[in-house]
């Protein structure tokens, strides 16, 4: 089969199509023809290089969509022809925190593209439990949107209502807001009842944001964000934080936190080294809450929500599979707003 795989660690140079042998699904496993990949900061991660065993030819990509097309011994969940989504996050099914339904922190726990061969081939094998059928909607998902869905969704979900219990009529600032998470953590607030202020540092993102339901939009290159938030919330500051940024908005974030604030964080992507002074966490009370990705019971309940008209994701870009390396190149400039697509076949 066909697939972006690379052979070395380094730069998006490294990203090349290949022919490598198409698995065949193990038992409890399915084979599935890709339809459609999207991308995530996690790729170019994984291209830079992870502190990881990597097997090269390594395929590359997390989400993806498709078409079941073979089936392990003892798969009944799926049959041939179905069009499935892929929950990338892949435990064993087997240790005590899969047993308490706690999947992602499975002391196995692996991602598509970056333990495992990924998604931007024209075939991945997966446990058939990381399958959900893609729901019949009145506006068909496309395959790109179903392809984006499930990482960003699932890892929003969970930093949003399971880990910091957003409430309805609470507030909630969302940093950079261009990106996959940021985006889904947006729509699931609004879909809590809550206030939500989103920053970026482009204004066209910001009036982008609006549409998809913003309350207050801040541009954290031209205002100072602590500010506005305290302008915004009666000096009080907000009642939950998604941040994924890091190092660079760190300060900020703990300035903007009101009392009994949480803060949660699902990445690092500009450092993650921060200071902490002990005095500020336990007086205002604070939790400072780490998340990735979601559980079997949390992915069950975003695809119900998806299915429901409630949760859609938003694609900004589709591009070919001949032309994945420009993908990753749009994704690496930030110039996204929402996910960026490599349409496979179909
Ligand atoms: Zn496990």
């Amino acid at each position: 089969m066909r697939a972006w795989v690379i052979r070395a660690t380094g730069g998006l140079d490294q990203l090349q199509i290949s022919d490598v042998p198409a698995e065949d699904p193990a038992p409890g496993d399915v084979r599935v023809a890709l339809r459609a990949a999207a991308l995530n900061h996690l790729d170019l991660f994984v291209v830079r290089g992870l502190p990881l065993q990597y097997r090269f030819p390594h395929i590359v990509g997390a989400d993806g969509a498709g078409i079941v097309d073979g089936l392990g011994a003892g798969v009944r969940s799926v049959r041939p022809g179905d069009r499935v989504m892929i929950n990338p996050g892949i435990p064993d099914y087997t240790c005590d925190y899969c047993r308490a339904g706690e999947q992602p922190l499975c002391l196995s726990y692996g991602i598509l593209g970056e333990h495992r061969p990924g998604t931007l081939a024209e075939y991945v094998v997966v446990p058939e439990q990381n399958l959900a059928i893609i729901p019949t909607l009145p506006t068909p998902l496309t395959w790109p949107e179903a392809a984006a869905f499930s990482l960003v969704t699932l890892t929003a979900w969970r930093m949003v209502v399971s880990r910091a219990q957003l409430r309805p009529g609470e507030t909630v600032l969302i940093w950079g807001i261009g990106g996959g998470v940021a985006l889904a953590a947006l729509q699931i607030a609004k879909l809590k009842g809550a206030r939500v202020i989103v920053t970026s540092s482009s204004d066209a993102k910001l009036t982008a944001a609006r549409r998809h339901g913003a309350d207050f939009t801040l541009n954290h290159r031209t205002q100072k964000v602590s500010q506005e938030v305290r302008a915004l919330t009666e000096k009080r500051g907000v009642n939950v934080i998604i941040d994924n940024v890091g190092e660079a908005t760190w300060e900020e974030s703990l300035r903007s936190l009101g009392r009994g604030g949480r803060l949660v964080t699902c990445g690092a992507t500009a450092g993650p080294h921060v200071g902490l002074d002990l005095r500020r966490v336990f007086w205002y009370q604070w939790s400072i809450l780490g998340s990735t990705m979601g559980n079997a019971a949390e992915y069950t309940e975003i695809v119900r929500l998806l299915s429901a008209g409630e949760l859609r994701p938003v694609v900004d870009r589709v591009f070919s599979f001949g032309e994945a390396r420009a993908a990753y190149e749009r994704l690496d400039r930030g110039e996204q707003l929402g996910k960026i697509a490599v349409q496979i076949a179909g």
